[in-house]
């Protein structure tokens, strides 16, 4: 037999594991200490009620014979696309219910996409990004090149008439940087598709954070996108569905290479290889789209929202460069007096005893910058920035 070597071209990640070492012997030696985290990339507040409401009701019908459920559609069952179909209406884009594919979350099916494209594909992943987009094209082989983002253009990379690729790779909000492409530099990479034949795989995880109609929360809003793109969002940010898991991606039916529906594929690829979202959780995930589950979402949204303008503010007062902070969860800051992510997260830990993720583990471009998100304790976030502006 033979195993899949491209896993042993897998880099080992030492990120998490590495702060988690050095919060771990910093307690050790500083037990008195009152730490705070804002390196999280995950929610902490609860899931709104009217979700609980509705997770609790189909699991009493899962219980009684006249409502019970078995396997369900792979691709989700229709009330849920429906919402979902309505809630693009409110963004003025139009899809058919069944473009949208229910999945476990968008990790999955970022991964999972890679199926039904061909592996000698050449992949434009920005640097810095999302690692798993990387570590999913590394295990199936594919060339990766990269799409430098950087202080000057934004953390916003745009296309490169020179360079020729076939999947390209496009996360807005974008984490860690917490920047947003406009409408007009998604329409140059739309155009670039097209003129290409490629494929843009659109991460929309962190679409609920943005603020203005006059930014894009779906690329589908971008005149074109149906003919070149592919849209994963996630219920994980936009409700807290971390832990309950679901998602949705929207393979538009428009969307055809060589002959063949790229939308024809991921359903025979979901209908072969996935049995679909429990009826448990796709029922929760519907009543985020109730007007009470909209009222409640958006509170949490909100909330933390308002922590990234805490820490942004803070920024602004010391003078720092950053990216993000007004329309996504993350601030990406540029460590100040030239020291590395490290050294700044190490400065940050022993001088405040407050932790963040440095932007090295984010890819080469992430060297110099690092990452603070919102999704923690109101309190500990304003003190944490007390802590921050006494600092230099
Ligand atoms: N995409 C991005 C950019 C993310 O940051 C994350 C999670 O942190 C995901 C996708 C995964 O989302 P899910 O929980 O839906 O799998």
């Amino acid at each position: 037999m033979n195993i899949n070597k491209n896993y042993l071209n897998l880099e080992d990640s030492y990120l998490f594991s590495t702060i988690a070492k050095k919060v771990n012997y910093f307690i050790k030696e500083n037990p008195d200490k009152d730490i705070i985290r804002l390196g999280i990339g995950d929610v902490t507040l609860p899931l709104a009620p009217v979700i609980v409401e509705a997770i609790k009701k189909a699991a009493d019908e899962m219980g009684v014979q006249a409502t019970f459920k078995g396997y369900g559609p792979e691709q989700g069952y229709e009330f849920l696309k429906e919402a979902i179909k309505k809630y693009y209406l409110t963004k003025s884009v139009n899809i058919d219910s069944d473009e949208i594919f229910i999945s476990d979350g968008a990790k999955s099916d970022l991964g999972n996409i890679l199926d039904i494209f061909g592996p000698d594909n050449t992949v434009l992943i920005p640097d810095p990004v999302y690692p798993v987009y990387v570590d999913t094209n590394v295990m199936a082989g594919r060339k990766i090149i990269f799409a430098d983002a950087n202080e000057s253009n934004g953390f916003l990379p745009l296309p490169d008439s020179n360079i020729q690729c076939d999947i390209i790779y496009i996360c807005s909000p974008n984490n860690p940087t917490g920047a947003v492409y406009s409408k007009e530099a998604l329409k140059k990479w739309i155009d670039y598709a097209i003129k290409n034949d490629a494929v843009i795989l659109y991460d929309a995880a962190y679409e609920c954070f943005i603020k203005s109609q006059e930014l894009p929360s779906s690329i589908f809003q971008i005149e074109g996108a149906k003919k070149c793109a592919i849209e994963f969002c996630s219920f994980s940010k936009t409700a807290g569905f971390t832990g309950t898991r679901c998602g949705y991606t929207v393979v538009p039916k428009a969307l055809e290479r060589q002959g063949a529906s790229l939308h024809k594929f991921w359903l025979r690829r979901q209908t072969t290889k996935f049995n679909g979202v429990p009826y448990i959780v796709q029922r929760g995930a519907e009543a985020v789209f109730s007007e009470l589950g909209q009222k409640q979402i958006k509170e949490n949204i909100a909330y933390y929202s308002e922590n990234a303008k805490i820490i942004a503010d803070t920024m602004d007062k010391k003078g720092i460069w950053y990216t993000g902070g007004k329309h996504s969860p993350y601030i990406w800051l540029k460590c100040p007096n030239n020291m590395t992510s490290w050294d700044f997260f190490d400065y940050l830990l022993n001088n405040i005893a407050v932790v963040g993720t440095p932007g090295a583990g984010f890819g080469r471009n992430g060297e110099g910058y690092f990452r603070l998100t919102s999704f923690g304790n109101r309190e500990k976030t304003i003190e944490a920035m007390n802590r921050f502006s006494k600092l230099f």
